[in-house]
C-alpha cells in the first residue's frame, strides 16, 4: 500500500490542505512501515508566543457567550466527529500504529466526552451556604479561567485533546494545543474538523483553537506563557517533573497526567477465564502503549498454574502485524527506541532472574518499522525494571501468598495510575477499593487496568502526577470559584462576632 498517498488522501478529506504536508524540516513517520508520512512546518518559538496572545483575546470574548450557547459549539463538534469517525480513526492507525478497532475507539472517546460536556454546559454550577449572619446570602460562581494548554503525548493523540478541549470551551475557556511531535497529523486534522463545527456554529471569536506543531521548546513556552493559567499536560513522569516546578513557580495551575505502572492482583476465587481476558487485552492491546497498560501481576500461587501456562499460550499465539492490512491484535512500537527500551528492560529482568517469553522482534520486512511479540516475564520478586514503567508490552507477572503482601507490594512502585483485582471475595474487593487497598487514582474490580470510560475522572496518584480530567467533576479544574455573600438587610453584622463600631 501507498501509505503516504493514503494519508494525504486522508488529511484532505479531513480539511487539511496538501500544501501543509510537505516541504518542512520537520518530519512525521508511520510506526506502519517506518516510513516518512510528512514533512511539516514547525513553528517558531516567537509566532508560539503570538498565539497565545491571541488565544487570550479569545478567551475575553468568549468567556461572555452563556454556558449552554458554548454547549453547542461542542455539539456540533461532536457531530462533526461523528461524519469524520472513520477517517480519523484510519488515519490514528497510521500515525500511531493502532489496530483498527482501537483507532476508531480513540474517535468515539471523543464523540462521548462531547456528549458529556454538552450536558455539562447546563450544569456548571455551585452550591448555596448557609452563613452564620442574618439577612445574608453566601453561594459560590463558576466562572472562566483564561487559556487552557494542553500538551499531549503520542499514544492517544487526539482523545486526550478532546477530554481537555470539550470541558474547557463549555467553562468559557480558549485552547492552545501542542500535540506530540510523534502525532501532529491527527491534530492538525482536529483542528479542521473543529473549524467545520465553527463555521456552522456563526459568531465565535477567532483563535478559540490553537495548535502548535513543534517539540518540547514550543510545549515549554506554553508552560512558561504568563496569561495560560492552566496547563494540561500528558506524557512522562520525565515529562511532568520538568513541567509541574515550572508552572508552580508562576502559580499557575496543572493537570498531570503522567506515566502509570499498572498491576492487578489475580486472588484464589477469580473466573480464571475473565481474568485471562482481561489481562491479555490489558497488558498486549495498543502494543503496551497506553498510560493505563498492565504491566505487573500478582497472582496467588493456588491459582497461578491454572493461569499463568494459558496466558504463555496467548503471548506466544496473539496475532503481531500491520494493523492496517491484517487481522493483527498487536500493532508496532512507535520507533527504535521504544524497541530498544524494551529490550534493555528485558535484559535487565533476565539479569534479576526472570524468564521470559516473547519479547522479540517481528520481521515484517521494513528496517524502520519496530514490531514485537509482547513479552512475559515471570519474576521471582519485584525487583529492577518492574519498578518503572517501560512503555512497551512487557507484564511482569510474580506469585504470591499473603494478601496483605500481596497490596504492598502492589502499591511499592512510584506510579500511581490504574489497578485491578479480580475475585469473587467481597473481602478482598471491598479492601482492595478502601483507604488501604490501592492507592491509585483508579481501581477496578474483575476489568482490567485500561480502557476508562470518560463519565468518571480520568487519572492518578503519586508520580502520575495528581491531576483528573474528563468525568465526574473534573471541569472544576478548568473554572475558577469566588465566594459571594450578599447583604440584604440593613445591619452589618461581621463574621464570628467580630465588632468594629466606627463613629
Ligand atoms: P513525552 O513525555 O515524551 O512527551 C509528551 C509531550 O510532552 C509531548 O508533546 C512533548 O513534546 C512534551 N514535552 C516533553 N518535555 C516537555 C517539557 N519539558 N516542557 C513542555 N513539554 C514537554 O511522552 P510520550 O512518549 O509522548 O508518551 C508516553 C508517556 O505518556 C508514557 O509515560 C505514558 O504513561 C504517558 N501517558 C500518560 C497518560 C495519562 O493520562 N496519565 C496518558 C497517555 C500517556
Amino acid at each position: 500500500m501507498d501509505i503516504r498517498r493514503e494519508t494525504v488522501e486522508l488529511l484532505e478529506s479531513l480539511g487539511v490542505s496538501a500544501d501543509r504536508l510537505s516541504g518542512g524540516d520537520f518530519k512525521v513517520s508511520s510506526p506502519v512501515f517506518g516510513e516518512a508520512i510528512a514533512e511539516l512546518t514547525p513553528i517558531a518559538p516567537d509566532a508560539a508566543t503570538e498565539a497565545i496572545e491571541a488565544a487570550d483575546a479569545a478567551f475575553r470574548a468568549w468567556r461572555l457567550v452563556p454556558a449552554p450557547k458554548r454547549g453547542e459549539l461542542v455539539r456540533l463538534l461532536g457531530e462533526e466527529l461523528r461524519a469524520a469517525k472513520a477517517d480519523l480513526g484510519r488515519l490514528v492507525s497510521i500515525e500511531v500504529g493502532k489496530i483498527p478497532s482501537e483507532g476508531l475507539g480513540e474517535v468515539q472517546e471523543m464523540i462521548d466526552i462531547c456528549d458529556f460536556a454538552v450536558g455539562l454546559s447546563r450544569q456548571l454550577y455551585g452550591l448555596t451556604i448557609a452563613t452564620e449572619r442574618p439577612g445574608h446570602r453566601m453561594m459560590e460562581t463558576w466562572h472562566p479561567l483564561g487559556v487552557v494548554g494542553v500538551i499531549s503525548a503520542f499514544n492517544f493523540p487526539v482523545a486526550v485533546w478532546s477530554w481537555n478541549a470539550a470541558l474547557a470551551l463549555v467553562c468559557g475557556n480558549s485552547v492552545v494545543w501542542k500535540p506530540s511531535e510523534k502525532t501532529p497529523l491527527t491534530a492538525l486534522a482536529c483542528a479542521a474538523i473543529f473549524d467545520r463545527a465553527l463555521k456552522r456554529f456563526g459568531e465565535a471569536p477567532d483563535n478559540l483553537l490553537t495548535v502548535l506543531v513543534g517539540g518540547r521548546d514550543i510545549g515549554e513556552v506554553l508552560v512558561d506563557h504568563p496569561k495560560v493559567p492552566l496547563v494540561s499536560a500528558t506524557g512522562s513522569t520525565r515529562m511532568g517533573r520538568d513541567v509541574g516546578p515550572r508552572l508552580a513557580k508562576r502559580f499557575a495551575r496543572a493537570i498531570l497526567e503522567l506515566g502509570g505502572n499498572n498491576a492487578g492482583i489475580v486472588c484464589p476465587t477469580a473466573d480464571l477465564d475473565m481474568a485471562l481476558r482481561a489481562i491479555a487485552f490489558g497488558a498486549m492491546g495498543t502494543a503496551g502503549q497506553r498510560c493505563t497498560t498492565l504491566r505487573r501481576l500478582f497472582v496467588h500461587d493456588s491459582v497461578y498454574d491454572g493461569l499463568v501456562p494459558r496466558l504463555r499460550k496467548a503471548y506466544q499465539s496473539v496475532h503481531v502485524g500491520n494493523p492496517l492490512e491484517t487481522d493483527a491484535l498487536v500493532g508496532p512500537l512507535i520507533d527504535r527506541a521504544a524497541f530498544d527500551h524494551m529490550q534493555a528492560a528485558l535484559d535487565a529482568a533476565k539479569a534479576a532472574g526472570g524468564s521470559v517469553t516473547g519479547g522479540e522482534r517481528v520481521d515484517n520486512g521494513h528496517a524502520d518499522a519496530f514490531y514485537v511479540r509482547p513479552a512475559l516475564v515471570e519474576m521471582p520478586e519485584q525487583t529492577g525494571p518492574v519498578l518503572e514503567e517501560t512503555f512497551a508490552p512487557i507484564l511482569y507477572v510474580m506469585k504470591y501468598s499473603d494478601f496483605d503482601d500481596a497490596i504492598a507490594a502492589h502499591n511499592a512502585v512510584g506510579a500511581g495510575l490504574s489497578s485491578s483485582i479480580f475475585t469473587r471475595d467481597i473481602m478482598e474487593s471491598e479492601r482492595f477499593l478502601s483507604a488501604d487497598g490501592s492507592d491509585c487514582g483508579i481501581a477496578n474490580v474483575n476489568i482490567g487496568t485500561s480502557g476508562a470510560e470518560i463519565g468518571g475522572a480520568f487519572g492518578g496518584e503519586k508520580e502520575t502526577g495528581g491531576g483528573r480530567e474528563s468525568g465526574s467533576d473534573a471541569w472544576k479544574a478548568y473554572m475558577r470559584r469566588a465566594t459571594n455573600t450578599v447583604n440584604y438587610s440593613k445591619a452589618l453584622p461581621l463574621a464570628q462576632g467580630v465588632s468594629f463600631d466606627i463613629e
